[in-house]
């Protein structure tokens, strides 16, 4: 009997379109959900797997937030963009701390850095055109690209480099396909922060070959001492025309569930990704924007503390992970990362296990230290996991007392 066509197109369909099926799951997740499930269970979990400041967001920007929410004007849509107030709070904002002169009509308010690199790609890709990321890389950023039809270009940098790439290596990867420059400084996961030297051959080579650039600037107020942040169009005025910064109040007012970001851009490019925006999900929630021009036009006093926490858990993590044997650990220059190679303890054998890879490790460490970190297959680095130093002092020495314990078990 002849199918009905009917009946044979919906057999054919797929339940799940290519474009999203495609995208991969995330590496973390499995030790994500086996972290929560013991910690559940009541066990003593310590977790350095969240990238998220472990401190309140500040007094005065809740305040700001309680004020907004008892007034009736702020419980309605904003401009797509924004409120033109905040869109100004960003423009001096982003003058204050890195140089940077901008016009209100060259920013977009988006639903935290993240959507801000979903819309950057959205709007700069069409299909086949290749984005340089270096890897290692944050988890998010080959996903938006390809969604957006986009091909991400893998540009290897290791710790002999201390995670930096070179121009060399840029040209190298580069084809006549090349639209992006996926830039980010201070890096999740490795915590790299690029001089002004290196920024500008960076940013040369870019403007020289018409490259546009994506920045990420997320981190710039987490740098530590002896490093400076430079903001790539500042550095490189000449490519502002093709340069999208992205960046956001979560890591710097430790804001990380109120959901807001910014991109700023040519004009052109903000007018068609605030198009976009306007029919994917419209203007960021209005409190929260309230909250964050409070946020951007106070003083950076807040910021400068949790600076000085992080700073001393980062000497900590640092030397503690460095003196466990197997294990090497550059000294991370920024965000709330470090990065350890485990390569010294893949094969060999532990507690009746051999875990060959940095997968396997974290399991193995999950289940028997009770210690969540973020293997390096995650970010694109097999061989390295990610530890954020965004909790407390003595969490973070409990936690890796217990991995160097575990580690001196370790037999050839
Ligand atoms: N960029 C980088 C490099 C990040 O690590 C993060 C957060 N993990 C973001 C952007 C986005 O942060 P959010 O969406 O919370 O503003």
């Amino acid at each position: 009997m002849a199918t009905s066509p009917l009946l044979a197109r919906s057999s054919t369909t797929r339940r799940i379109s290519r474009r999203v099926g495609d995208v991969a799951p995330s590496a973390t997740l499995a030790i994500d959900a086996k972290a929560k499930q013991l910690k559940a269970q009541g066990l003593d979990v310590v977790g350095f797997g969240a990238g998220e400041p472990d401190f309140p967001t500040p007094d005065m920007i809740v305040e700001a937030a309680v004020a907004a929410c008892r007034d009736p004007r702020n419980h309605r849509y904003t401009p797509t963009a924004g409120l033109p107030e905040l869109r100004e709070a960003i423009v001096g904002k982003t003058a204050r701390d890195s140089g940077y002169e901008i016009g209100p009509s060259q920013v977009l308010v988006t639903n935290g850095g993240k959507h801000a690199v979903y819309n950057a790609f959205a709007t700069l890709l069409d299909p086949g055109d290749e984005v340089l990321v270096l890897s290692p890389y944050w988890t998010t950023y080959p996903e938006a690209i390809r969604l957006a039809g986009g091909v991400p270009v893998e540009v290897p940098t290791g710790s002999a480099s201390g995670f930096k790439v070179t121009v060399d290596q840029l040209e190298q990867a580069a084809t006549d396909r090349t639209k992006v420059l996926l830039f980010v400084s201070p890096s999740n996961p490795t915590g790299a922060v690029y001089n002004r030297d290196a920024i500008e051959q960076i940013g040369r080579l870019a403007a020289e070959r018409g490259w546009w650039v994506v920045t990420d600037e997320i981190y710039e107020h987490l740098v530590y001492e002896g490093h400076t942040q430079h903001s790539l169009p500042v550095v490189v005025p000449e490519l502002a025309e093709r340069c999208v910064v992205v960046n956001g109040v979560a890591k710097t007012y430790a804001m990380t569930g109120w959901r807001v970001g910014w991109m700023i851009g040519p004009a052109d490019v903000v007018e068609a990704a605030t198009n976009l925006q306007s029919h994917a999900t419209s203007n960021v929630n209005d409190v929260a924007q309230r909250a964050t021009i409070a946020a951007l036009t106070g003083d950076l006093s807040a910021v400068a503390e949790m600076r000085t926490a992080f700073d001393r858990r980062r000497r900590t993590i640092h030397r503690m992970l460095s003196d466990i044997e197997g294990v090497t650990c550059i000294e991370p220059e920024g965000a709330f990362y470090a990065f350890p190679s485990f390569e010294g303890v893949l094969g060999r054998k532990l507690r009746g296990r051999r875990p060959a890879t940095t997968l396997e490790l974290a399991e193995l460490v999950l289940e028997e230290s009770l210690v969540a970190f973020v293997p390096g297959e995650a970010f694109g680095a097999p061989g390295y996991g990610r530890f954020s130093y965004a909790l407390s002092d003595e969490d973070l020495v409990r936690g890796v007392e217990r991995v160097a314990a575990l580690f001196a078990e370790a037999e050839a």
